[in-house]
């Protein structure tokens, strides 16, 4: 059997765990913390335009594959089956699908596009809600949230018939905000003049025509993912690597070791720690080469540092470039070690708070456990 390690404890790593156990391999996942999928806002982005990806983005991880897009289709169809199997046994339901796309408010009333929502979002789809008449619950007590806002932009927005409904929970601590709510009963407008009641995220136990707004972080449905996916992770730190005649050995944190036949790199983008910023962007454990469009950063100058400020979004897409095989290269270019995949925003060449948010790491951490289990 063999030995796989998965560095990384967000949605990446899970789904290289997932898939590197379905071909039989001893899989151990370490992560030192929560990264971005904890901060996640509800609405799992997957893909929008497969096709468009493949024609049009020629260093973007999906595209790096090298696959048609009928069979990266029929990969999608099978990881996002064995995901939502995976969490609903932890007891966190998923709805809808990759090739469909709904709109979803958050608490402020914007909306935001998702393929995949947990089913206690579901119900909020915005044109779904069109005709019913909406109940915005606010609490008394917590100030960083105000229905009627929210009300006000659903109705102004989205031409939904929505009205502010405050109840009262007088335990909450003072100064109290939405994450405070995390965890409690849903409480029941006083009167019934709906047909459907939208909630701050955080509620438990919703009645049956309640749904729940995205959240912005800290968000009570990034954790609620984190704490489904965390189950089986060790908690270490990575600090280094034995290495030999370039394949890697084992990691090492602190005293333990961890050793493996095949390692999987899923250590997310800045957020989770995979990619360091500062003057120049570096992967900080095994200093493998970061891209920028298909050019080495630090063959870039100062070009990258401007970007910074005029147009971030392009900046942030800095990161580790594969081969067909997901192995990250190094600076030159070449495969850095041979028993070494990569998977999730740790990979350049997309946008990674964007339409690829959850599709990326999905597809690319399912490959490479498959690839890591097999070592091929
Ligand atoms: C604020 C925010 C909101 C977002 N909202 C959405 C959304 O609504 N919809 C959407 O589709 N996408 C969203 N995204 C994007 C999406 O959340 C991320 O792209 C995705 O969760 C990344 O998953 P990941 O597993 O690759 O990385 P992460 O979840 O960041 O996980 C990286 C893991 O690696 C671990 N790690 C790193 N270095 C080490 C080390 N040396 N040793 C041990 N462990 C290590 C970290 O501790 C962490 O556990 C959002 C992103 C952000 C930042």
């Amino acid at each position: 059997m063999s030995k796989v390690l998965v560095i990384g404890g967000g949605i990446a790593g899970y789904c290289a765990a997932m898939a590197a156990r379905r071909e039989g391999a001893d899989v151990t996942v370490v992560a030192r913390a929560p990264g971005a999928t904890a901060l996640y806002a509800g609405a799992m982005e997957v893909i929008d335009d497969l096709d468009a990806v493949l024609k049009r983005q020629p260093h973007h991880p999906i595209t790096r594959l090298g696959l048609d897009s009928v069979r990266l289709a029929t990969e999608l169809d099978t990881a996002i089956h064995a995901l939502q199997l995976a969490l609903e046994k932890e007891g966190l339901k998923l709805a809808g699908a990759w090739r469909t796309v709904g709109l979803y408010a958050d608490i402020h009333g914007l909306a935001r596009p998702g393929n995949l929502v947990p089913a206690s979002v579901a119900g909020g789809e915005l044109h779904a809600l069109s005709g019913k008449r909406v109940a915005v619950i606010g609490v008394k007590e917590v100030g960083d949230y105000d229905a009627a806002s929210t009300a006000q932009a659903l109705k102004e927005l989205h031409g939904i018939e929505a009205f502010p409904e405050e109840v009262s929970i007088p335990d909450l601590p003072e100064a109290a905000s939405v994450t405070d709510l995390y965890g409690r009963r849903a409480p029941l407008p006083s009167r019934i003049r709906s047909n459907a009641i939208a909630y701050p995220p955080g509620f438990t136990n919703l009645p049956q025509e309640g749904f729940e707004l995205l959240a912005s972080p800290p968000s009570p449905h990034g954790w609620r993912l984190q704490q489904a996916i965390a189950h089986s992770t060790v908690r270490a730190d990575i600090s280094s690597f034995e290495t030999a005649h370039r394949r890697l050995i084992s990691a090492k944190s602190g005293e333990r070791t961890f050793r493996a036949d095949a390692f999987v790199l899923a250590s997310g983008r800045h957020i989770g720690g995979g990619i360091a910023g500062g003057r120049l962007a570096v992967e900080p454990l095994l200093k493998l080469g970061v891209f920028h469009d298909g050019s080495p950063v630090a063959h870039m100058g100062t070009r990258l540092q401007h970007m910074q400020y005029l147009d971030p979004a392009a900046e942030l897409r800095g990161g580790l470039a594969t081969d067909r095989s997901l192995h990250p290269l190094d600076g030159g270019g070449q495969v850095a070690f041979e028993n070494l995949y990569t998977a999730g925003a740790v990979l350049g060449g997309y946008d990674y708070s964007g339409p690829c948010g959850f599709g990326v790491p999905i597809l690319t951490g399912w490959l490479a456990g498959r690839l890591a289990a097999k070592q091929q």
